[in-house]
C-alpha cells in the first residue's frame, strides 16, 4: 500500500538518494522539507522534482508553525527525519549550529509530531511512525578490533556533532517513552556515493585529485570506518520505516571496514586507470597524498554489527566496498558539471586551517 513520508532533509545526499529511490521505484508519496543549507543541493533531485508524488517546501525544521500545518495538510504516515547539520569539522569550529539543528531542530520535529499524532484516528495512529535517521558515530570509539557496535552499545559521543546526533537519539527514545509516541531509530556507518558535498573525504579525494590539489589525510590515516554505499542506507530506512518494531534501534553497516589511507589509495589506483592523470610532474595521484595534524577529537575506529536489521528484517547491503568505490568515483568523473554547479559555495577546508 502506498504510504505518505513527510522527509526532512531531503535535498542533502542520503534524503536524496532516498527521494530518489522511493519515487522512482516504489509508489509511495514525499513532502520534502529542507531549509537549503550549503550542504543541500536541488540539483540532486532534478530527475523526479516535476513527479506527481513529490512535494517541497523550503523551511527550517525549527519553524514550529509551518511545520504543523504541513503535517496538517499532508497527512503523512511516516516522518523520515533526516536534515541534520553533518560535517564534524564544522562542528568543532561552531558547535551551536548543530544544537540548533540537531538537537532543537529534532526536539521541534518531535513536538509537532506527537500533536499530530495525538489527532490522529484510531486506524492512522495504528500506522503512524517517526523514524530519526542517526549515525554511529554517538558511540565514540571502538578501539578493541574484536568489538561492534551493537544496538545496545552505550552512547560515548566524542565530537560535537557526535554529541549533538546522541542528544536528539536520547529526545527521541524519550518521546517514545513518555509520550507513546511510535518511534524508531537507525544508527548507520559512514555512508559514500554520488551527490556526496565535497567536504566528505570520498569526494573531497576524488575531486581534489582531478584538480592536481593535495590530498589532505589526518594523522597516520589509520582511522577505520565501517564505509556504506548510499543506495544501501536508502533501502535500509525504506525497510525500517515500514517494518521496523516501535520504540526499537537498528545498526546499519555494510562490514567494510577500511582505514583512511586505504580509502585514499584505493581512489588514487581508480582514478590512475579511469582518468590517468595529465598533471604535470604527477605520474600517479598517490603523489599528491599529505599527511596533516590529527582532527581534534578523533575516533579511531567505528565498526558495526547490522545482524539485527539483517535477521529481522532482512535487509543486506548489495554493494562491497570494492564495487561501491568504483561506481563513485566513475560517476564523479562522468558528472562534473555536478560539481561545477557548487564548486564556489563556499567549500570548506578545515584541513586548511590546521594545517596553518
Ligand atoms: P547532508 O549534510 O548531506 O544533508 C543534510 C540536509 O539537511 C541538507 O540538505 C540541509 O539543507 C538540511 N538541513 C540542515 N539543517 C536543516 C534545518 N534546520 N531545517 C531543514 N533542513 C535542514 O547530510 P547527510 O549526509 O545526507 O546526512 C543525513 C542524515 O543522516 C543526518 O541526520 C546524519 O546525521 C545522518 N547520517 C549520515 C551519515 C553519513 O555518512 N553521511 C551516516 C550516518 C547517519
Amino acid at each position: 500500500m502506498s504510504k505518505k513520508f513527510l522527509v526532512t532533509g531531503g535535498a542533502g545526499f542520503i534524503g536524496s538518494a532516498f527521494i530518489r529511490y522511493i519515487i522512482k521505484d516504489t509508489n509511495h508519496f514525499i513532502f520534502n522539507v529542507d531549509k537549503l543549507s550549503y550542504a543541500s543541493n536541488l540539483h540532486n533531485l532534478k530527475d523526479i522534482k516535476d513527479n506527481k508524488r513529490y512535494f517541497f517546501e523550503k523551511l527550517d525544521i525549527s519553524n514550529a508553525p509551518r511545520i504543523q500545518k504541513i503535517l496538517k495538510n499532508f497527512q503523512p504516515d511516516i516522518i523520515l527525519h533526516l536534515a541534520a547539520e553533518t560535517h564534524v569539522d564544522r562542528s568543532i569550529d561552531n558547535p551551536v549550529e548543530f544544537l540548533k539543528t540537531n538537537v532543537m531542530g529534532t526536539f521541534v520535529m518531535l513536538e509537532e509530531a506527537r500533536k499530530y499524532f495525538s489527532n490522529l484516528s484510531k486506524n492512522k495512529k495504528k500506522n503512524f511512525r517517526f523514524h530519526h535517521v542517526s549515525t554511529d558515530e554517538v558511540f565514540g570509539d571502538l578501539k578493541d578490533k574484536n568489538n561492534f557496535f551493537k544496538e545496545e552499545t552505550s552512547y560515548a559521543p566524542s565530537s560535537p556533532y557526535s554529541a549533538s546526533k546522541a542528544s536528539s537519539d536520547h529526545f527521541v527514545r524519550a518521546w517514545q517513552r513518555t509520550f507513546k509516541l511510535p518511534t524508531l531509530i537507525t544508527n548507520c556507518s559512514n555512508n559514500y556515493g554520488p551527490y556526496q558535498y565535497p567536504e566528505k573525504l570520498i569526494p573531497l579525494v576524488i575531486l581534489s585529485a582531478l584538480s592536481g590539489k593535495e590530498l589532505p589525510v589526518y594523522g597516520n590515516g589509520k582511522q577505520i570506518r565501517d564505509w556504506l554505499y548510499v543506495d544501501d542506507h536508502a533501502k535500509a530506512l525504506l525497510q525500517v520505516a515500514l517494518y521496523g518494531k516501535i520504540g526499537e534501534t537498528y545498526n546499519i553497516g555494510g562490514h567494510n571496514e577500511v582505514e583512511n589511507i586505504e580509502v585514499v589509495k584505493k581512489i588514487c589506483n581508480i582514478l590512475d586507470k579511469l582518468h590517468p592523470s595529465k598533471i604535470k610532474g604527477v605520474k600517479k595521484y598517490e603523489q599528491l597524498i599529505n599527511f596533516v595534524d590529527d582532527r581534534p577529537g578523533h575516533d579511531e575506529r567505528y565498526a558495526i554489527d547490522a545482524t539485527k536489521i539483517k535477521k529481522k528484517l532482512k535487509w543486506k547491503p548489495h554493494e562491497t566496498f570494492e564495487t561501491g568505490i568504483k561506481k563513485t568515483v566513475k560517476w564523479y568523473l562522468e558528472n562534473r558539471s555536478w560539481y561545477d554547479k557548487i564548486k564556489n559555495v563556499n567549500r570548506y577546508e578545515r584541513l586548511g586551517v590546521i594545517r596553518k
